[in-house]
C-alpha cells in the first residue's frame, strides 16, 4: 500500500509497514497489547489521541514508532493506493500473469506442452488432452486401483484391459476411427502408439496444417 489519507488501509490486515501484515506479525495477543480495534484503519490508528505507552514487548514499541512516522506521512489530500506484487517489486496495476507466477510452483516445461496448449486450441479439449498426457483420465485400469472388483475390460472391444494407451489408439475399435480420421494426414507414418503420437503432435515433423488437424 502507498499511504495517502490512510482511510482505506486496514491497520491490522493490509501491508503498509515493511514489517509485514501486522495481524500476522503480532497474533491475537498483540491485538490486545496495542489496544487498537480489529476494524481500525491506518488513519484511525495513527491519528487518534492517546498517550504513547511503553510496552514490555519491544516489537510493540517499534510499532508505536512506525505509527509516529505514519502520522507525518498521512496526507489528507491524496487517496491510498493499493499496490500489487509483480516480477519487479510492487506496482499499482494488477497483472494476472505475474500474480499467477508468484502464486504457483513453476515446473519444467513438458516436451508435450506444445501439442496440448496452442493458440486456437479449444480449452475444454486441451484440458482433457492434458489429463490424458498425465495419465489421469478415469480409464478402467485406474478405476480398478481405487475400487476393487470392477471389470477393467475395455468398453469398446471387450477383449483387452482398458488403459489409456489401449483406449487411444491400440484398441481395435478406436484404431479404426483413428485410421479413418488421420490416415490421410499421416500417410506412411501412421501409428497407433500413444508415445509416437505424442512425439508427432509435439514435434516439428508435421507441417503446420496437418499438425493443427
Ligand atoms: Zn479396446
Amino acid at each position: 500500500m502507498e499511504i495517502g489519507n490512510g482511510r482505506h488501509i486496514s491497520f491490522w490486515y493490509d501491508k503498509w509497514s515493511d514489517k509485514g501484515i501486522i495481524a500476522e506479525v503480532l497474533g491475537d495477543r498483540g491485538m490486545i497489547g496495542l489496544g487498537i480495534r480489529k476494524e481500525a484503519t491506518l488513519a484511525e490508528a495513527a491519528l487518534r489521541f492517546r498517550r504513547k505507552r511503553k510496552h514490555r514487548l519491544e516489537v510493540l514499541n517499534e510499532l508505536e514508532r512506525s505509527l509516529d512516522t505514519v502520522r507525518s506521512l498521512i496526507c489528507n489530500e491524496s487517496e491510498d493506493i493499493s499496490t500489487w506484487r509483480g516480477k519487479m517489486g510492487y506496482k499499482p496495476n494488477f497483472s494476472t500473469r505475474e500474480t499467477w507466477d508468484k502464486l504457483r510452483e513453476v515446473n519444467e516445461k513438458q516436451m508435450w506442452a506444445k501439442g496440448v496448449w496452442f493458440s486456437m486450441a479449444t480449452p475444454k479439449f486441451a484440458f482433457i488432452v492434458w489429463l490424458a498426457m498425465t495419465n489421469r483420465l478415469s480409464t478402467m485400469d485406474r478405476i480398478a486401483k481405487w475400487s476393487q472388483g470392477v471389470d477393467n475390460v475395455c468398453v469398446l472391444c471387450h477383449t483387452e484391459a482398458e488403459t489409456r494407451d489401449h483406449l487411444f489408439f491400440k484398441c481395435s475399435y478406436s484404431d479404426q476411427l483413428w485410421r479413418y480420421l488421420v490416415g490421410g494426414i499421416l500417410g506412411s507414418s501412421y501409428t497407433d502408439s500413444w508415445t509416437e503420437i505424442v512425439q508427432k503432435t509435439s514435434g516439428s515433423t508435421l507441417d503446420k496444417k496437418s499438425l493443427f488437424c
